[in-house]
């Protein structure tokens, strides 16, 4: 009768153990956050620089506005580098940049290009992947209007403070080259984060996820590195396909999850009996396969003996009972004229073979 999967917990199963895609959410939200902070960082010195320039040429409104600036991101600094803190951080940000490009472009005149950064932070309203498309849209109408509503409001103007024409050309090309920086480094920060997501997700294609081993998919993406022609070796590398006796009890008796568990532990007991460059993958449902380098058929049997020895010294606690499970291998070597496929038929044939001839075994085929 089959009992339920908390009366039978084999051991190395924690409920409660950090599994790796948690790891890399947390440590994809790190990077956004070392992100958010180093450019928090460069915001505060350059409105630090700004706040010396404008000093330096008696614009008292601007440095003013500068301090302001300066106060703003040295709290943001404090306060909301953090991954959680994103929309804040963009509003904050846009805000800052709209009034501060504004009222700059009124004391200076249009040509001295903070205007610039107006646009140069346009992408920044999708930068952040929460927001629905409707809110995108009106930022982006709103940051437009702005842009429109600053150039008519300080093109047919004179400045407030105008600046002598060779500081102004220099203002304007720094701000123009500044911008197009920032507006560079967005779009980096945003095509690292594409290809980081969809390494992310070719992993996951290739990884099965009860073991963490690579799947069938993973391993066949593998196989190139072991076939014999690409690893120029005379010798053949070797196929050990293995599948675990009797199974199906397993899961009849104790239940679905209890099987899990034990699928899990017998994997990495495997794992621990093979080489780095080898290779060990879940083929399918209770069975594995492994991928032997430049491994004749005496060291893949001595190989498949060792796992074999290694899953039978397992032991898992079913209520008052003590289990062990036993698995049956199936070994052949890749020769240089065949595909992978080949070998693993042969190698299945051999696993049929030991499992006709009694299970617990390892057969050459
Ligand atoms: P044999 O010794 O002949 O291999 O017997 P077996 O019972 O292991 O083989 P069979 O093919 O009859 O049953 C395999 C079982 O493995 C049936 C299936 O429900 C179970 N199984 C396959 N994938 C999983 C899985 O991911 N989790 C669990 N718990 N069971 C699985
Ligand atoms: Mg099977
Ligand atoms: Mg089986």
């Amino acid at each position: 009768m089959a009992r339920h999967a908390s009366d039978a917990t084999p051991p190395g199963s924690t409920p409660s153990e950090v599994t790796p895609r948690a790891r890399k959410e947390v440590s994809r939200s790190d990077r956004l956050g070392s992100v958010i902070r180093s450019g928090i960082t460069a915001a505060f010195f350059l409105h630090l620089g700004f706040l010396f320039l404008f000093l330096g040429l008696e614009v008292w409104l601007l440095a003013a506005v500068n301090v302001l600036s300066v106060g703003v991101y040295g709290f943001c600094q404090k306060s909301m580098a953090d991954v959680k803190w994103l929309q804040t951080v963009l509003v904050i940000t846009g805000v800052e940049v709209i009034l501060h490009a504004g009222i700059a472009s009124r004391v200076l005149g249009w040509e001295s290009g903070f205007h610039y950064y107006v646009l140069a932070l346009t992408p920044l309203v999708f930068l952040d992947a929460r927001a629905s498309s409707r809110i995108k849209i009106s930022v982006m109408v709103i940051l437009i209007t702005l842009y429109i509503g600053i150039s008519l409001w300080t093109r047919t103007v004179v400045p407030l403070h105008p600046l002598a024409p060779e500081i102004l050309h220099g203002l304007h090309y720094f701000n123009m080259i500044l911008a197009l920086v920032i507006l560079a480094m967005i779009l980096n920060v945003h095509s690292h984060s594409i290809q980081r997501a969809e390494h992310h997700l070719q992993t996951l294609a290739e990884t099965d996820n009860l073991t963490g081993l690579p799947n069938r998919r993973g391993l066949l993406n593998l196989a190139d590195r072991f076939h014999p022609e690409t690893a120029q070796r005379l010798t053949a590398s070797a196929a050990i396909l293995i599948d675990v006796d009797h199974f199906k009890r397993i899961n009849d008796r104790y239940g679905h999850g209890y099987g899990d568990s034990v699928l899990k532990a017998v994997a990495r007991s495997m794992q621990g009996q093979i080489r780095d460059r080898d290779a060990l993958a879940r083929w399918g449902g209770e069975e594995f396969l492994v991928l032997l380098h430049d491994a004749d058929l005496e060291l893949a049997l001595s190989v498949a003996e060792r796992i074999r020895e290694a899953v039978a010294q397992l032991t898992f606690q079913a209520g008052d009972r003590t289990l062990s499970v036993t698995i049956t291998t199936g070994i052949a070597d890749w020769q240089q004229d065949e595909p992978l496929e080949a070998c693993i038929e042969r190698a299945d044939d051999a696993l049929y073979h030991g499992k006709t001839s009694g299970r617990n075994r390892s057969v050459i085929s």
